[in-house]
């Protein structure tokens, strides 16, 4: 972290300043020019307030020249993580491909998904059990019968299951599920990520509506620092003053995200635009900007769908977007 010293500072406060520096355990180092005095802090600056110190009367500016993110951070751990479930991969050399219903409605309809994508090659199955609706009125998901109903769809086609946890208390629940999701209007419950953090068990973190990306790279932390280090991150949209589709799909997400961190980054094309038709372009430009993979919402009668019909593929079309993303998982030197 660097300071930039106001001209008016006096010696007294200055030193009071210091002082205050190597209280936090920090070392001030000082570089006076002619007209201005930066000082430098020197240590772990990840637990100070950035604006606490630039509330000071002498400071003028505070500047982080290091991320306040550690496990997460590409520097401190150069190499991809690669998270490995039930035979499944998703990180570097693979494009892993989650596809499922919005939300599992039945056995027959979660049965028929999951077999229908297992054979267009997706690598798990996604389905939401406890939905997060805006409406206390919209079917809120089968719960617990939800996630037996996964399980059952896992034994008839062998595909991993991916399911979204909205309260602590339902982590009982989860255990035998193969990954966890947490859901955007989610990503900064601090209580939920730190419990999370002690499961030995993956987490698909999806980015909040309205969070930036160090914000969801320092939700990431809260799990990898409580001992998980098998996060995945994922970019569904952010509200914009774009109406046009339900979110904006923010694709510069993915190169930032895998530049400055390890962790596997997947994009959630179908709640990023809301629209069935446009899913299919925006999972390739996905995979052209680097996705480790995507989170495609499937239903065998999205007209019939309790929920995200609008932009859910017919399996037909699902298997057609998978053979249309096969060359480009060739060209991008990935297995699908
Ligand atoms: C979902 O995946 O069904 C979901 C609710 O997504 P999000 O949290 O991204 O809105
Ligand atoms: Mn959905």
């Amino acid at each position: 972290m660097v300071v930039i010293v106001k001209q008016t500072a006096t010696k007294a406060q200055l030193d009071s300043f210091l002082q205050w520096v190597y209280e936090k355990g920090l070392k001030p180092h000082l570089s006076e020019g002619a007209g201005t005095t930066i000082i430098g802090l020197i240590g772990d600056t990840s637990k100070l307030d950035e604006n606490l110190v630039r509330s000071m009367p002498i400071v003028e500016d505070v500047k982080r020249v290091s991320e306040p993110y550690k496990r997460t951070n590409r520097k401190l751990h150069p190499d991809d993580t690669l998270v490995s479930v039930g035979g499944a991969v998703i990180g570097e050399g693979h494009l892993t491909v989650i596809a499922g219903p919005c939300s599992v409605e039945c056995e027959e309809q979660i049965v028929e998904v999951a077999k229908a994508v297992k054979a267009a090659g997706a690598a798990m199955l996604r389905g939401g059990a406890f939905k997060p609706r805006t409406s206390p009125y919209a079917f809120q998901g089968l719960r617990a019968e939800g996630i037996e109903l996964l399980k059952k769809a896992r034994e008839a086609t062998g595909l991993p299951i991916v399911t979204e946890i909205m309260n602590i208390e339902h982590i009982p629940l989860f255990e035998d599920v193969d990954i966890i999701q947490v859901g955007a209007r989610n990503m900064q419950n601090f209580e939920l990520l730190k419990e999370l953090g002690h499961l030995n068990k993956p987490v698909l973190l999806k980015r909040g509506l309205a969070n930036t990306l160090e914000e969801l790279l320092m939700s990431a932390e809260y799990i990898v620092a409580g001992g998980n280090p098998n996060v995945i991150l994922c970019e569904r949209g952010i509200r914009t003053y774009e109406t046009a589709t339900r979110n904006t799909l923010d694709l510069s997400a993915v190169p930032f995200l895998k530049s400055r961190s390890h962790l596997p980054v997947v994009v959630d094309p179908s709640h990023a635009c809301g629209i069935a038709w446009m899913v299919p372009a925006l999972a390739k430009a996905a995979v052209a900007v680097g996705a480790d993979g995507l989170l495609i919402e499937v239903h065998n009668q999205p007209e019939k769908a309790l929920s995200d019909g609008a932009q859910s593929l017919r399996p037909d079309e699902f298997a057609r977007l998978m053979e249309q993303l096969r060359p480009l998982a060739e060209l991008a030197g990935k297995k699908m």
